[in-house]
């Protein structure tokens, strides 16, 4: 790794200050190049990788993230503020390993039309008046559900939105995708599973809007506005977004961390 680049939360002080101590450690070994990194360092939350990774979207085959994080506990970042200068010293001395994070890909109405990525999850949603949606498996039809809408997330992402859907929390090494309902209909005329699904990677979920075909589709942070729907096909991108992770990570002990421990 030659060249860097650091991104932070500019409405944030504290990210401000680090990205600086950051940039000056960095530019002692590695070149400053925002145009083609190597490496993409985010200073500040999950928000803030979020971010990062959306803006490097169009090179994340060949770009490697790392994050500090300057809040609470950040899912995507593995140094706390105060070990910043360990980051350095970790890539400096190549003292890390690769984290591999399985990506969605959405098309919208087909697959020569937009497509996205998306780290945490994919959303489709519409709180004005119930959304219908024929839900298909690889192509054969499992429901039609009615309701807020539906999310479907990454491991990565299963600690966020996902979570709150009251969906599972999927290790990020089971490359996979989680279908959750958005506040689902169920009664004796209206049936959908209600169970989060969670499925491999070689799965494609397609929703078919049924009636109106006027939504608003979320990916990450972005959002928006399908006017014309008429499919959205989600499946696990062909690439990955490459973290570098601390050698002693530990999946229990950031759950514990994060939803557990009172500290
Ligand atoms: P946001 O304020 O950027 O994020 C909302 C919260 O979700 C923040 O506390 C953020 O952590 C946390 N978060 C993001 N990714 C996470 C992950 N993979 N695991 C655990 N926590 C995570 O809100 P936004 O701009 O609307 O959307 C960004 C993401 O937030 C979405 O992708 C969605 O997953 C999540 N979100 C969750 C809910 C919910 O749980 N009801 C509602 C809206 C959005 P930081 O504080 O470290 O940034
Ligand atoms: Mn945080």
């Amino acid at each position: 790794m030659h060249k860097f680049m650091i991104c932070f939360n500019e409405q944030n002080n504290k990210s401000r200050e680090y990205a600086g101590l950051l940039m000056e450690a960095f530019a002692s070994f590695m070149q400053y190049d925002p145009a083609h990194p190597d490496l993409v360092i985010s200073v500040g939350g999950d928000r803030t990788m979020l971010d990062t990774i959306q803006a490097y979207v169009g090179q994340i085959e060949t770009t490697y993230f790392v994050g500090l994080h300057t809040g609470n506990l950040g899912f995507y970042s593995d140094y706390k503020e105060d070990e910043w200068e360990r980051l350095v010293e970790d890539v400096k001395y190549h003292h890390y390993e690769i984290a591999r994070r399985n990506l969605l890909e959405v098309c919208v109405n087909g697959t020569s039309s937009q497509k996205y990525l998306a780290l945490n999850e994919i959303r489709l949603e519409q709180n004005r008046h119930t959304l219908v949606l024929d839900v298909l498996i690889n192509g054969e039809h499992l429901e039609r559900f009615r309701g807020n809408g539906l999310c479907v997330s990454t491991p990565a992402g299963s600690t966020a939105y996902n979570r709150a859907l009251g969906g599972s929390i999927v290790s990020c090494s089971i490359r996979s995708l989680q279908l959750a309902e958005i506040a689902g209909i169920h009664h004796n005329a209206y049936r959908s599973l209600e169970n989060s699904l969670v499925l491999d990677d070689q799965t494609t979920i397609t929703l078919i809007p049924v009636g109106q075909n006027q939504a608003v589709l979320g990916v990450d942070r972005l959002s928006f506005e399908m006017q014309h729907l008429h499919s959205l096909t989600v499946r696990v991108a062909d690439c990955d977004a490459m973290f570098l992770r601390h050698p002693h990570f530990s999946l229990t002990q950031r759950l514990k961390k994060a939803f557990i421990s009172e500290k």
